[in-house]
């Protein structure tokens, strides 16, 4: 049965490369009819926060990653908060500690920093193998702590040999013993090192594949040898790369956006974030773009995913959004548009309440032409509110010379003869049309100025739609200043 997690860190909000990452172990699991586990992994206790926690979930569950074990939804091989598995941890460095596969090392942080430092004169790596703790009789080693020394409980780790990570994206990765240090499974204050925890969740988990970040790989020999002392037997293993932006670094906020939350207040879908990322590096066939989760996920091969860095490309992502935008229902965007409009201050909850299906026309003439939901304040915002910032300078700058000027008294004469039932995108034409064709002009000379006047904006959509949408009380008032 294939088990896969995801192991956050609380320590922030969640990395565009984090959740590529659990996109990865989630298509993997679904593929496979397989369970996907959630694990917190807090035990730094002055890093993590209990906001980065709820942070976390938030963003997976926007994304659409929804665990099947984990913080919430329990399960069999809980608890699954590091913090709340303490004595498992223990329980494990005691056996290693009886089997003589760990040791109680008492090397003060001063003796620590002199080993380093020694290391660094004669020009050697500072590979730790003990010193003279790892042989020391450990019944004599017992007696010191119990008579409260402070300690590490470190791993013996072997002086030869080799150990080997069967990577499913990289193939073999061999590492030497002899450069692995003894590393600390316990800490001095009782806690446990990331190798030790996540070396014996994955393991009580039943963990089959662990897939994570490669920025772990150097760490993953030192939990096979956890496993092995323990006497589990191993998962398999995929470290999948980072996610850097386009000058080559890894994605950070100062390229734009990093996090899951950046991308969402962008305007960004989740599901065209999730149909991205997964895409992102994964091999996939290249003919098509557009896949919902389950395609994704039965499309999906761990060896195919790249081993090398994935490029962010923000312009590709943009026009996949696009294309789920167009996909939107108006009355799914409108719901999406309501809360937005309100919080850009260009209409008030009340005004939208009292005409709601007039919002999701006003979606279903726009949709098509935007790329980010929060484009849609700055592209709806004239449908709303009495007054328009109504720039008279640059009406007269871009149209004031030309016969728009002339004509616009004659123009709000003909519009004003509509009746509010008549204000229809038909009649509308056909008295804009027909002026210019009286005067003898294109109608686009009388399109351009009024869609200026009425909306403030040089791009709208269908001029005719866009007046008969506004309504006629508004669009009088908005044209009649310009006509004056
Ligand atoms: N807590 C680790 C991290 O956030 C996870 C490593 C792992 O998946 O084993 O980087």
């Amino acid at each position: 049965h294939v088990r896969v997690r995801y192991a956050p860190s609380p320590t922030g909000s969640l990395h565009v490369g984090g959740v590529r990452t659990a996109l990865f172990n989630w298509l993997f699991a679904r593929k496979n009819g397989g369970t996907f586990v959630l694990r917190i992994e807090d035990t730094d206790l002055e890093r993590s926060t209990e906001p980065s926690v709820e942070q976390l979930k938030r963003s997976l569950r926007w994304i659409g990653l929804d665990w099947d074990e984990g913080p919430e939804v329990d399960g069999p091989h809980g608890p699954y908060r590091q913090t709340e598995r303490f004595d498992l941890y223990r329980e494990a460095a005691k056996k290693l500690l009886d089997s003589g596969d760990a040791y109680r090392d008492f090397a003060t942080p001063e003796e620590m920093a002199e080993f380093r430092e020694r290391a660094r004169a004669e020009k050697r790596q500072p590979i730790y193998k003990g010193g003279e703790y790892r042989d020391m009789d450990p019944e004599a080693a017992r007696r010191r702590a119990e008579s409260g020394e402070p300690f590490t409980v470190r791993f013996k780790t072997p002086t030869e040999g080799q150990t080997v990570v069967e990577d499913l994206i990289r193939g073999p990765v061999t590492f030497e013993n002899a450069n692995i240090e003894d590393f600390v499974l316990m800490k001095s204050t009782d806690t446990p090192t990331y190798n030790f925890a996540a070396a014996v969740d994955d393991a009580e988990m039943k963990i089959s594949h662990v897939i994570r970040g490669d920025d772990h790989l150097s760490n993953t020999p030192r939990q096979i040898l956890v496993y092995g002392a323990l006497g589990y037997d191993l998962p398999a293993f995929a470290h999948v790369p980072q996610v850097l932006g386009p000058d080559k670094k890894k994605l950070s906020k100062r390229h734009g956006a990093a996090s899951v939350e950046d991308f969402a207040a962008q305007g960004y879908l989740p599901e065209a974030l999730f149909n991205y990322l997964a895409l992102l590096g994964a091999g996939y066939a290249a003919d098509e773009e557009i896949f919902s989760p389950d395609e994704l996920a039965e499309r999906f091969r761990i060896e195919r995913v790249s081993g090398n860095p994935a490029v962010f490309d923000e312009k590709k992502l943009t026009s996949i959004n696009a294309l789920y935008l167009r996909r939107q229902s108006p009355e799914e965007l409108a719901l999406i548009a309501g809360p937005m409009l309100v919080e850009a201050g260009a209409a008030s909850p009340e005004e939208l309440q009292r005409d709601m299906p007039r919002l999701v026309r006003i979606m279903a003439l726009i949709k098509d032409r935007i790329n980010r939901t929060d484009e849609i304040p700055a592209f709806v915002g004239y449908f709303y509110g009495d007054e328009l910032a109504y720039d008279e300078a640059e009406f007269e700058k871009q149209f004031g010379k030309e016969f728009a000027r002339e004509t616009f008294p004659e123009l709000v004469e003909g519009l004003k003869a509509l009746s509010e039932d008549e204000w229809t995108e038909e009649r509308i034409e056909q008295v804009i049309r027909g002026l210019a064709d009286e005067k003898g002009k294109a109608a686009r000379h009388l399109i351009h100025p009024l869609r200026f006047a009425a909306t403030g904006r040089t791009v709208s959509a269908g001029l005719f739609e866009t007046l008969a949408l506004l309504g006629r009380e508004r669009t009088l008032r908005r044209i009649e200043r310009v006509a004056e």
